[in-house]
């Protein structure tokens, strides 16, 4: 038959084990999905007319729902997959032409209304004979599918779709805007004079953008990332840095014509406002806040007020440092005459030179004592000391979509037993791989859909070997390695067996971050990083005086980088839980009294519209949620800090807690609250002491 050959010819329909990566094209991927789609929504179809809310039980509606959605869930996610590592025209178009429809196929089962009111019953008559991690499964299916708007009829529901469908427009049209008001501006340099001191990479990149020469010039530096952050840094002429500033903080602002992103933001807020009334909160805040760790904004509130208390004090005394510096060595262009008070494009600028001074260390000079093989070997071993597991690569065992990629298992030492495994890419290939590092799941563990072996994707972009020298990274691509093999940890070892509650999937937002982080820790640890910090021809090991000042560089700037991150948070806090769009303030009023106590130390400058170009909480998934870096932050440092407790060098300690948060914060997953498995590693409720430490703002 035909179409059994075509399903047969499909290397994206064979999913008993791995993905079939040396076979899958992405001309693979549309009839995989046609296929896929057409079958699950038959499938669920089936089970929503056998669905009796009023007898359904729990093995009726969540294992059913997992079998369901799996395999369209294991190709989508190959392809996903690939459109990071191994893009290409074919694959992105193939991919954006199928992302809508299987958007669409699982906002249909959000909206089942026989299926919520299957679970909402399952949860009333049943809840007592369930494990807690099927009620947490069960709860957060409800949750989702209450925010998607599954409890409302008639003209609210319509009006709640609606709602949906215009923020989903707006939030790409700001995005849009701010990329396109981003593109808008440049500022040409002619004179070689005035790139004087700024690194040859960074003249590389402004000469490219101007199809100028890097040494004569012309040069072109624009508000793009990386362009701009490096003329903050290094450029010393005083007025194109102001220059820049000033265009950057009023990106997608009302100078900007059509890009102008304010009328946009004032309409988010409006609509996000009704939306959240609409399905019973208070606001979006609560709304917000309602599926993630902290209980709610007075938790939020308290720990930044919190932290401001400590970092405050040393932001003053940072920018004193930097003000001090800069008079002392900037002469009589930055003295007290001159500039009363140090502007913000002095700030960073002056900031980037004390450092230098400070530490006198370059990247570069260090990564001789970080080839990628030492560094793995070091990170495997850690792995084992802390958590009892074996690392070995099983090159051979599995198809890889790149000749880069190593494949590894991971083994359970006690008793041997193979229980993940995961794919390491770790090189930079600019043609068609994304950029950054992350880390994504191949296989969940679900006892549903029999996947006993979670399998997960680290990806990185490290620098490739070159002929006999291997991969030597930076302190920050080591530090960035430990990350993502944090949130691998988390997916690798769990011990839930609910695909919806497995590894790092229905773990709340703000404390997602916490393995992850947690892993970066290490890295300042003596032992660990002596372990592998050898240089990779002489192997003699990384000088004392470089790892102390690897530490210090840590801490450098920590009070001002902290109240950045404290006065972004509340300020995003204070536009989603107090603001009434329809009151007489404007967001620049609100700005203005955030910024009054969390940049106390800085204020902005007169006419800064940077919330037009605040995609975190406007054009991505941030709203309400900013607070999250700080607060997985404080959770990290203190899990980290019950190893301190015992001893770094206490070896049982180590292991013992090691052991602990293995089973706790790595084993549970999503299956539990994580302010209870947080309780159940540390014994106690999280504390900020130890970040602050950490930071030296204790
Ligand atoms: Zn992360």
């Amino acid at each position: 038959m035909l179409s059994s050959k075509t399903c047969s010819d499909n290397p994206l329909l064979e999913q008993k084990s791995l993905p079939k990566f040396s076979s899958i094209e992405p001309s693979h991927l549309q009839p995989a999905v046609e296929t896929l789609l057409a079958s699950m929504s038959k499938k669920f179809a089936a089970l929503e007319s056998n669905l009796n809310p009023a007898s359904a039980s729990y093995s009726d509606i969540l294992p059913e729902l997992e079998r369901i959605r799996e395999p369209i869930s294991y190709a989508w996610g190959v392809a996903g997959h690939l459109n990071g590592v191994k893009n290409g025209d074919e694959l992105r178009k193939a991919y954006e032409e199928s992302q809508p429809k299987v958007i669409k196929a699982f906002t249909e089962f959000k909206q089942s209304r026989v299926l919520y009111d299957s679970m909402k019953n399952v949860l009333e008559s049943e809840k007592a004979h369930l494990s807690q991690e099927q009620v947490r499964a069960l709860e957060s299916s409800v949750h989702a599918m209450q925010l998607g708007g599954v409890g409302l009829d008639g003209e609210e529901k319509e009006r709640f779709n609606e709602i949906k469908q215009r923020l989903a427009e707006l939030s790409t049209t700001f995005s849009n805007n701010v990329l396109d008001a981003t593109k808008m501006f440049s500022l040409e340099i002619t004179d070689p004079a005035d790139v004087g001191g700024v690194p040859e990479s960074a003249k590389k990149m402004w000469a490219a953008a101007a199809e100028g020469d890097s040494e004569k010039g012309p040069w072109k530096i624009t508000l793009d990332g990386p362009s701009y952050i490096s003329a903050m840094h290094h450029l010393g002429v005083r007025e194109h840095r102001e220059k820049l500033y000033r265009a950057f903080v009023t990106r997608a602002s009302e100078g900007s014509g059509d890009k102008n992103n304010v009328p946009l933001i004032s309409e988010i807020l409006s609509l996000k406002l009704e939306m959240s009334k609409l399905i019973g909160f208070n606001n979006y805040a609560e709304q917000s806040l309602s599926s993630k760790m902290a209980d709610d904004v007075a938790a939020v509130d308290e720990m930044s007020s919190f932290m401001k208390e400590k970092a405050l004090p040393a932001a003053v005394r940072e920018l004193q440092e930097i003000t001090d510096f800069t008079r002392a060595n900037g002469g009589e262009e930055y003295s007290e005459a001159h500039i009363p008070k140090l502007m913000p494009w002095d700030t960073t600028y002056w900031s980037e030179r004390l450092k230098e001074n400070k530490f006198s260390i370059t990247e570069e000079e260090l990564r001789p004592y970080f080839a990628l093989p030492k560094v793995l070997d070091g990170m495997f071993g850690l792995a084992n000391r802390i958590f009892g597991i074996n690392i070995e690569a099983a090159n051979g065992e599995a198809e890889v979509w790149n000749d880069d990629v190593t494949f590894y298992k991971v083994f359970d030492e006690e008793s041997g037993r193979h229980i993940a495994s995961f794919f390491l890419d770790p090189y930079s290939r600019p043609e068609n791989k994304r950029g950054g590092a992350w880390m994504d799941v191949c296989i969940g563990k679900s006892a549903a859909t029999n996947r006993d072996i979670p399998v997960a994707y680290l990806t990185c972009n490290g620098s490739p070997p070159i002929e006999d020298t291997p991969s030597l990274m930076t302190f920050r691509e080591v530090e960035t390695l430990f990350h993502e093999f944090g949130h691998g940890l988390q997916h690798m070892l769990t011990n839930v067996e609910i695909g919806d509650v497995a590894g790092i999937s229905g773990v709340e937002w703000d404390a997602v971050e916490l393995p992850s982080q947690f892993m970066e820790n290490w890295c300042y640890d003596k032992k660990t990083v002596y372990g592998f910090a050898k240089h990779y021809e002489t192997g003699e090991p990384l000088k004392d005086k470089d790892f102390e000042k690897l530490k210090l560089q840590r801490t450098y700037g920590a009070g001002m980088m902290t109240m950045r991150q404290l006065y972004f948070g509340q300020l995003d806090m204070e536009l989603h839980a107090r603001y009434d769009p329809a009151g007489g303030e404007s967001i620049f009023d609100v700005q203005k009294r955030v910024a009054d106590v969390y940049s106390a130390h800085m204020p902005p400058i007169e006419g800064d519209r940077f919330l037009c170009a605040f995609n975190h909480i406007f054009g991505g998934g941030y709203a309400a949620g900013y607070y999250s870096y700080k607060w997985a932050e404080i959770l990290s440092a203190d899990a980290f800090g019950a190893f301190e407790d015992v001893g770094l060098d206490n070896e049982e300690g180590v292991k013992s807690v090691g052991r602990k948060f293995r089973k706790t914060v790595l084993g549970y997953g999503g299956g539990k609250p994580p302010s209870e498995v947080f309780k159940e590693f540390r014994g106690r409720e999280p504390s900020s002491e130890a970040l602050l430490r950490h930071c030296g703002l204790g």
